[in-house]
């Protein structure tokens, strides 16, 4: 039998990431724990390896599999592929085994044409949206599969708003929409020569092409580079029937957490946005609304959500980040994952992981990368105090932790001063070798020339000591000992603020609070 390339979400499962990618695994896995998951099926990461084995070419047998699965995907949802009654529309998703968030591109509402999006027009009642879903399917296909560029099309949006006098996106009429989308497609024909595509097939292979394709783009290699993911690999596709957040005003789209990221606090927290698609909420188009008020505007839909979040963290006993959509009022689940979280979240909510029973403490202690704890072991700015305190310039953070003193300007002085008992910061144009004794007595070093690889940067991380090198703004003056700084002079005895992890230097005091091995961070050492 010659090989499974594409798989049902119902055939596949969350242990088959490496096959399926983890957007694609995950889908699978809501599939089968009965979530609502819009239908769909994923082209695996074995063919994307295959596509380049074959010289960027999707080969017959794998062809065959896609359109075997395009049948089975209009059997089931009763939609069909350019039909005039039912018509199906999809996204096209890329997903590889590890998240690489925004690295690749994603392709919605593919299979409109000019016959398919006046059906749906009128069928619906509501063109608006018809012609909302086309010109954003225009826009993304020209851009990512054909490469023509967003701006193009920004542009053309941008001069339609300030004909009608309107400023957002949802301002725009049924009618403004549809002009659009005739410009865009003339856009497309003027930048590549020939029709925009209009057989739904011809797209969606376009489609799977450019995501096989976006694997090898620039902005992922250096992504994968910086993470350690191999490049062999390969990205899943995931093709996946649309659910609308841009019907109207009980529609909307969002993103949340089951837990807050930054301080790992056991509450829902995310964002959504009315009558809006895709990367609508984090596009920064419109503001969004704190999901909170998502049980004001869609109370049934919000209490399914709620369920969701915990069906979802009782089955993967861990911090989910997730996308929603809500379809006239029905919700309908599109990702999950594992959540990013900060060093001091990530300890939260290992502790409470063990409390809750999800984990075992030796699991609880393997989520925790052990890199990440090196930011809590220095001293850190107060949170409250670092709100109201004045960004006075930007150096490197070229060795973490926060440090507030009186300026000096030599080792000599450093070590004096600390003698008897000030807190002082070092600045120096670069230190070298004999400053080592000034640089321990000093709370930070702050240094106006040189890198990450300097002599202070260096020496002061092995001292686990605070320091922010290669400030060139600062106009140093080390023989008078003053230096000049956002149009302010700093002397010997003035005050001064750094962030060795930003590189961020502040005017005055800001006082700072010791890492202590107590909380959570002491239950995870113990
Ligand atoms: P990324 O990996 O950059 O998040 P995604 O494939 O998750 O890209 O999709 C981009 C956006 O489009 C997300 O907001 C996602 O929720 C939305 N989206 C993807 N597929 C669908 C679909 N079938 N229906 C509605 N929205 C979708
Ligand atoms: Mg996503």
């Amino acid at each position: 039998m010659s090989k499974k390339y594409v798989y049902l979400f119902s055939e596949g499962n969350a242990n088959m990431r490496e096959l399926l990618g983890g957007k694609g695994a995950n889908l699978a896995e809501m599939t089968n724990i009965g979530l609502p998951v819009p239908q769909g099926f994923t082209i695996t990461t074995e063919a994307c390896t295959q596509y380049y084995e074959d010289g960027r070419q999707i080969n017959d047998e794998i062809m065959a599999q896609i359109m075997e699965y395009i049948v089975k995907m209009e059997e089931i949802t009763g939609k069909k592929f350019g039909d005039h009654e039912n018509p199906l529309l999809v996204s096209v998703r890329s997903g590889a085994r590890a998240s690489m968030p925004g690295m690749m591109d994603t392709i919605l509402n593919l299979g409109l044409n000019e016959e398919v999006v006046e059906v749906m027009a009128k069928k619906s009642g509501n063109a608006r949206w018809a012609y909302d879903c086309y010109r954003r399917f225009i826009q993304m296909y020209s851009d990512v599969v054909m490469e023509v560029g967003k701006k193009y099309f920004e542009e053309l949006i941008d001069k339609m708003k300030e004909e009608k006098g309107v400023k957002l996106d949802v301002e725009l009429t049924a009618e403004d929409l549809k002009e659009l989308a005739e410009q865009f497609k003339a856009e497309y024909k003027a930048k590549i020569g020939t029709d925009f595509p209009s057989d739904p097939k011809e797209q969606l292979l376009g489609a799977v092409k450019a995501v096989f394709r976006s694997w090898d783009n620039p902005r992922a290699n250096v992504y994968r580079r910086d993470n350690d993911i191999p490049y062999s690999w390969g990205t899943a596709v995931n093709v996946q029937a649309m659910a609308f957040g841009n019907m109207g005003d009980d529609c909307g789209t969002g993103v949340a957490f089951t837990r807050d990221p930054a301080t790992g606090e056991k509450k829902l927290m995310g964002e959504f946005l009315t009558n809006a698609q895709g990367e609508d909420v984090v596009a920064g188009v419109r503001t969004p609304m704190p999901i909170a008020e998502m049980a004001n505007k869609f109370p049934a839909a919000f209490e399914q959500f709620v369920k969701v979040c915990e069906i979802l963290e009782n089955h993967y006993h861990d911090m989910q980040d997730m996308e929603f959509t809500v379809e006239n009022e029905k919700l309908y689940m599109l990702q999950t994952r594992n959540g990013k979280r900060t060093a001091q979240a990530a300890l939260q909510i290992a502790v409470d992981l063990v409390a809750e029973g999800h984990k075992t403490e030796q699991e609880a202690v393997l989520m925790i990368d052990p890199r990440n704890l090196d930011t809590l072991l220095h001293p850190q700015f107060d949170a409250k105090a670092l709100k109201a305190a004045n960004v006075a310039g930007k150096g490197l953070g070229a060795s973490p932790g926060a440090a507030c003193g009186k300026c000096v300007f030599s080792a000599e002085d450093a070590k004096e001063w600390a003698a008897r008992g000030e807190k002082v910061v070092l600045v120096r144009l670069e230190t070298s070798p004999e400053d080592i004794e000034g640089m321990k007595a000093a709370q930070g070093i702050l240094t106006v020339r040189g890198g990450m690889t300097s002599h202070a940067a260096v020496v002061a991380r092995g001292m686990g000591k605070c320091c922010v090198s290669g400030c060139g703004e600062i106009k140093m003056d080390e023989e008078n000992k003053k230096f000049e700084l956002a149009g302010k002079t700093y002397g010997e005895g003035d005050f001064i603020s750094i962030d060795g992890s930003t590189g961020n230097i502040y005017d005055g005091i800001i006082p700072t609070v010791d890492a202590e091995i107590s909380g959570n961070f002491g239950t995870i050492m113990g």
